[in-house]
């Protein structure tokens, strides 16, 4: 497999070795026609599987109506799905954009506005985006060192660690952001306990659920299996199945600080992303939750057995594997042998499939990795 040329890109990725041109289901298929078994969801994002008749369905239709309108005016599908997003949350408001860093720009812009405070605490390892603002609150410092100085006032404090987080709390403190799940920074869950201290502090509580939402956990909200409702709450990634959307959610409890110009997006809350995310929340019932947690189990068991594994973390179909070793060779080793993977941090696996993968996929891709472990 050669790498593919694309010199007309920024070199922001490493050069692609493969290009994919179709995919249905928990397939891929490249460019010479093979077929891969695709256990990213383009990173956590195709949660229904490519080409979903649900989201697919609502998006043609959308299409052959209104594509874009402006937010000065209603649109049908953003307002059914802020409906939608608040029933889920069980009460909340909704601001649209385009990407999960756009969400995190937009509760921290909230959080200043309605505590009148600009310190954050975040975590080490976090990840938030690469805007100015989403990448000054993301916990890795070599992904900031270059575009340093960044945002003042952000304080860095180890998942889990109460005592860390009770210290690094002060009175200019507005806000705490926290991914349940630390997807970028190895696939570190949350503790409900270090949640519930989160929650105790005088601050709005925001959980980046930009990778764990949209159900990838096994519950709509990764924060519906903690015991800890958020005051914020930014999503992005599964919420359309692929097409771009980002949102923050503001809890009722916490509603008030925006008004008229102190937010906006042009392309935010658009109809054809609105109305394929709408089919995507229709689609992710009791059922299909309860599928992902069962085939998250299965993966975690088979994961945990294989060669250089040393742990196995996450919640539901979002799973690291840590290795005693590097895990890019492997990521791209299972590439070579039919599985897409993803890496998170230097030693984890991650995999993070479509959540309609089944019980024979999971099996196929457990038997991928050990052969590719195990040469
Ligand atoms: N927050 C989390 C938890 C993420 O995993 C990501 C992307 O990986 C982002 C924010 C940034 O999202 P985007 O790339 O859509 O800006």
């Amino acid at each position: 497999m050669s790498a593919v040329q694309h010199s007309a890109l920024l070199p922001t990725y490493p050069a692609p070795r493969v290009t994919f041109v179709d995919g249905h289901g928990v397939r891929l298929v490249d460019d010479t026609g093979r077929t891969y078994l695709d256990f990213a969801a383009g990173i956590a994002v195709v949660g229904l599987g490519h080409r979903h008749p649900a989201p697919l369905a609502a998006a043609h239709a959308q299409l052959e109506r209104l594509w874009h309108a402006s937010n000065l005016y209603a649109t049908e599908p953003a307002r059914d799905l802020a409906a939608a997003l608040s029933e889920r949350f069980g009460g909340a408001q909704a601001f649209f954009c385009n990407s999960g860093a756009e969400a995190n720009e937009a509760a921290l812009k909230y959080a200043r506005k309605a505590t009148g405070k600009s310190g954050v605490i975040a975590l080490e390892q976090s990840f938030h985006g690469r805007t100015t603002g989403a990448l000054a609150l993301t916990g890795q410092p070599a992904k900031r060192a270059a575009f340093e100085p960044l945002l003042a006032g952000v304080r860095f404090v180890p998942p889990n660690d109460v005592r860390a987080l009770e210290a690094a709390m002060s009175d200019g403190v507005g806000l705490v952001l926290l991914e349940p799940v630390l997807g970028e920074g190895g696939v570190i869950p949350l503790e409900p306990a270090f949640l519930a201290a989160a929650r105790g502090l005088d601050a709005l509580l925001a959980f980046d659920e930009v990778q764990t939402g949209v159900g990838r956990t096994g519950s709509f909200f990764a924060f519906e299996q903690l015991g800890v409702r958020p005051d914020l709450v930014t999503l992005a990634k599964g919420l359309a199945n692929g097409l771009p959307i980002g949102c923050l959610l503001v809890a009722d409890d916490a509603a008030g600080a925006f008004g008229p110009g102190d937010h906006g997006s042009t392309f935010g809350g658009n109809p054809v992303a609105c109305a394929a995310a709408l089919a995507v929340c229709d689609t992710i019932d009791e059922e299909l939750l309860g599928t992902v947690r069962a085939t998250g189990e299965r993966l975690r068991a088979g994961l945990a057995e294989l060669p250089h594994v040393v742990e196995v973390r996450g919640r539901g179909l979002l799973l690291g594997a840590e290795l005693d070793v590097q895990a890019q060779p492997f990521v791209d080793a299972a590439l070579d042998a039919g599985l897409v993977c993803l890496t998170s941090g230097g030693n984890v696996l991650r995999l993070a499939p479509p959540l309609v993968v089944e019980n024979a996929d999971v099996d196929e891709a457990v038997a991928i990795l050990s052969e590719v472990l195990t040469a």
